[in-house]
């Protein structure tokens, strides 16, 4: 059997009837194919409207289309588009099989731009593909924007938040992490409490319930706290626990910079004091060990921070209350005044402090998503738009399904 290259492009392209291949131009010189497809003479078509079939064509118009390349040579679809009278809606462009309306690329091409983009950046995919990024950026934002009109949210019950710096500058976004599936699932400009309000509006048009949300996981600003009360009453906030160590981290820092003012044997130990021991080098870990043989208010400090980092690991509520309390009186009696000031800011979160014992959330995989979030920004010259750089989150850290031939 052998194919004519038009009927083998047809089998390629997926072109049906009506549509034919009509010639197809090769050109070595320009590294360019060219394909032509054309519809059979006296064909009918759906309104891409109302979709009544059997819609005469009235005129048509030239339409270009960029397909993946033949191997190194670009590709191009031609048609003439027909326009059809509709009963209904009047004259109408005719939907081609091959692409969305108003693109200039193929559904192929499409795909092709949106896997890429799960891994490089838009504008290497620019470069790679020889096409502009404003291009690309408005093909991606398409199908990420689609994908989350769709979002179903409806199972939703744990929810995480957390505002990750977007720009050089101090411009904040707020991600929205559903926890039990570690995607994310809102962004929001800002960081204040307006910001919960906006995710609970989202929430509801897909289905979320906030009635349904049983846990909460966030830092202690007021302004989260506040948005999660008022829009989601029937979660209990657990304050997530990295952010708790952080606050402590600070304060042993705080105790540690002071001292070293006058004792000069605790120059450069910053980090042996705020990493955690196990990822600690050998000799950090022995430098650690005969520190803490000396009477210094640092080792006090570092002593009650792992004290507190121990309370994590209690399961049974009662016994973690009592545990809780008892760091609590013996930091309050250090007699080191950021130490002190550090607990009593747990003593006013304490009961979010405490929900982890139940809830057992984090927003540790916050920290994982804002790695990724922070080295999208490294590589961010080209976003043009906080918008672009939103929709780039949801790409790479969203649970999004597109709609593309594969
Ligand atoms: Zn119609």
């Amino acid at each position: 059997m052998s194919l004519l290259p038009e009927e083998l492009f047809q089998m390629a392209l997926n072109i049906q009837d009506p549509w034919f291949i009509e010639k197809i131009d090769f050109s070595p010189e320009t590294k360019r194919l060219d394909i032509w497809i054309d519809f059979v003479p006296g064909s009918r078509f759906d309104c891409p409207d109302c979709k009544i079939p059997e819609c005469t064509p009235y005129d048509t118009s030239e339409k270009i289309w960029r397909h993946l390349n033949f191997f190194q040579f670009k590709t191009y679809l031609h048609c003439r588009v027909p326009r059809v009278q509709c009963k209904r809606c009047g004259i109408q462009q005719v939907t081609v099989p091959w692409a969305r309306e108003q693109s200039g690329f193929t559904l192929w091409m499409d795909a092709l731009m949106v896997l890429l983009a799960r891994k490089m950046t838009i504008s290497a995919i620019a470069e790679h593909i020889d096409e502009h990024d404003t291009r690309i950026w408005r093909v991606i934002g398409h199908y990420v924007e689609e994908a989350l009109s769709k979002q179903d949210l409806s199972s939703v019950t744990s929810l995480g938040i957390d505002e990750t710096a977007c720009t050089r500058g101090h411009k904040y976004v707020s991600l929205v992490v559903n926890l039990d599936n570690s995607k994310v699932i809102h962004i929001s400009k800002g960081k204040d409490a307006s910001v919960v309000s906006s995710f609970k509006e989202d929430f509801s048009v897909h289905d979320g319930n906030p009635e349904n949300v049983q846990r909460f996981c966030c830092d202690m600003s007021p302004a989260f706290i506040k948005g999660i009360e008022e829009n989601f009453p029937a979660a209990s906030i657990t304050f997530d626990k990295f952010h708790v160590m952080k606050i402590m981290n600070e304060a042993v820092d705080a105790v540690r910079r002071e001292e070293q003012a006058v004792n000069q044997v605790l120059r450069k130990t910053r980090f042996i004091w705020l990493k955690s021991p196990d990822h600690l080098t050998e000799r950090q870990q022995n430098e650690l060990g005969s520190l803490k043989d000396m009477n210094l208010k640092t080792v006090r400090a570092y002593n009650i921070k792992m004290s507190l980092a121990g309370f994590w690991n209690n399961w049974n509520s009662d016994i973690a209350g009592a545990y809780l309390k008892k760091w609590y009186f013996w930091a309050t009696h250090s007699k080191l005044k950021p130490i002190v000031k550090a607990a009593k800011t747990m003593k006013r979160h304490w009961d979010g402090i405490m929900n982890y014992i139940d809830s057992r959330i984090s927003n540790g995989v916050l920290e994982g998503i804002n790695s990724i979030v922070q080295s999208l920004k490294a590589s961010a010259r080209g976003y043009r738009n906080i918008s672009n750089f939103m929709t780039m989150i949801y790409l790479r850290c969203g649970d999004l399904h597109f709609k593309l031939p594969t």
